[in-house]
């Protein structure tokens, strides 16, 4: 080609239109391609960074509580506890590979122990929203031993992958919630009666997913992957919290504080054991005692408890968390240009009706379901422009019969 002939392979322009033309083996480069090129490869290499960590900025352990306070009330013990797991979990992440350093992060797996309705799942939901990771529940009591009927493990991470949209490296720093771990503890103290399908073979299997290992997991219907049967998950940055009410541990505590008492190094009784809440002394042997093997233990490596929720705790639940169930109605009927108000005795009112019938805090949301129903049904289709809910009004909407229904119900 003569010199005059000269062009740019990319964009056709002439030698004399350019800055300057590059020469490679049997093509040409302009300065402006050279350019345009740079950029498109700057875009991809910020994109793929970005889309990695952009979405896991990890807060500080008190951005964090200041985040769970907006929508849990009270357990200030376990938010602490943690913000530390997940600010240190989510360090370890960002963390270049650490295989050649010596010191190595270990994940930071929780157990939750607290009564049901006490804020265990939502505490780990609001965890993963704030880190705007992938998060799945799992019921412990579904899952079985490899072979036997039920679900395997594995389904555990076919969950977390549909809650990723089949995306497989933000699945593999996901959340996973194990709801109802006490009900896979060991029964009875003998570990060689008869073969425990449900209880410590599930333990066992569970191990290696807690730690870290490479699992096959089956997609069941991802979009992406319609024709693959298996995807690889990597379970190592996974982060597992397990929940469970653990009924009649406070036996256990109560048995291993007296014992202390008596023995050596007796300053809790110098301490006052406050008997009514139990829980707050928990450590990983009283789990040991009910029955969860040590190796499990050892992989949920942070325990924290929750408290049962009181009257004053359950009032707040109604009207103060970010998205209460106070703030959701107001908007319901804002939404029908009706100005919706409760006022301080008929929130009284559903609290105590929540604490006679043992209805917790899930029963709040059927109790104010019960009492605002009709009006939500009715005022639509009037010209009506406010509500006021009264201690009178609710207490007409919700009859004893109702009551005991919900009681049933919960
Ligand atoms: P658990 O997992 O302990 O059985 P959940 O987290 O499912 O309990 O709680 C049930 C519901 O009760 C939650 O969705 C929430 O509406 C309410 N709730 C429970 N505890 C709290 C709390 N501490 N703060 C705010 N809401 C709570």
């Amino acid at each position: 080609m003569s010199k005059e002939g000269m062009e740019c392979s990319f964009c056709g322009r002439k030698k004399e239109e350019t800055n300057l033309l590059i020469a490679g083996v049997d093509a040409h480069i302009c300065d402006s391609c050279v350019s345009q090129a740079y950029g498109i490869l700057s875009e991809e290499i910020e994109e793929e960074s970005t889309s990695k960590n952009s979405d896991l900025v990890v807060k500080k352990p008190r951005e964090i509580k200041e985040f769970l306070d907006q929508y849990i009330i009270g357990q200030d013990q376990t938010k602490k506890t943690m913000a530390v797991a997940v600010y240190n979990h989510y360090k370890r992440l960002t963390q270049p590979d650490t295989s050649s350093e010596e010191v190595e992060i270990e994940k930071s797996n929780m157990v939750l122990v607290g009564d049901t309705g006490t804020g265990k799942t939502l505490i780990a939901k609001t965890i993963a929203k704030m880190l705007n990771v992938p998060f799945s529940i799992v019921d412990a009591t579904v899952l079985t031993q490899a072979g036997y009927v039920g679900e395997d493990v594995e389904s555990i991470l076919s969950r977390l992958l549909q809650a990723a949209d089949y995306d497989v490296e933000s699945a593999e720093r996901g959340i996973v919630f194990i709801d109802e771990i006490d009900k896979i503890a060991r029964k009875g103290d003998n570990p060689s009666i008869t073969r425990d399908v449900s209880g410590e073979g599930v333990q066992q299997a569970l191990l290696k997913l807690l730690e870290g290992t490479v699992v096959n997991v089956a997609p069941k219907g991802g979009r992406k992957h319609p024709d693959q049967k298996f995807i690889e998950v990597n379970t190592k940055n996974i982060l597992f919290i397990a929940g469970g009410a653990f009924a009649g541990i406070q036996r256990n505590i109560s048995k291993r504080l007296n014992r202390q008492a008596v023995g050596f190094g007796a300053s809790l009784s110098e301490d006052r054991v406050d008997d009514k809440n139990l829980l707050q002394y928990i450590i990983p042997t009283d789990l040991k005692n009910f029955g969860l093997i040590p190796e499990i233990i050892g992989r949920l490596p942070v325990l924290s408890y929750m408290n049962p929720l009181d009257a004053t705790a359950l009032r707040a639940i109604l009207t103060e968390p970010k998205n209460s169930l106070i703030k959701q109605y107001t908007k319901l009927f804002q939404m029908d240009g009706i100005e919706f108000t409760v006022d301080e005795e008929a929130l009284n009112y559903i609290v105590e009706k929540a604490i006679e019938y043992k209805l917790g805090a899930r029963g709040l949301r059927s109790l104010c379901e019960a009492i605002f129903t009709d009006a939500m049904f009715d005022m639509p289709s009037t010209d009506e422009t406010s509500f006021e809910v009264t201690r009178a009004y609710a207490e007409s909407k919700l009859s004893s019969t109702m009551l005991k229904q919900l009681k049933q119900a919960s």
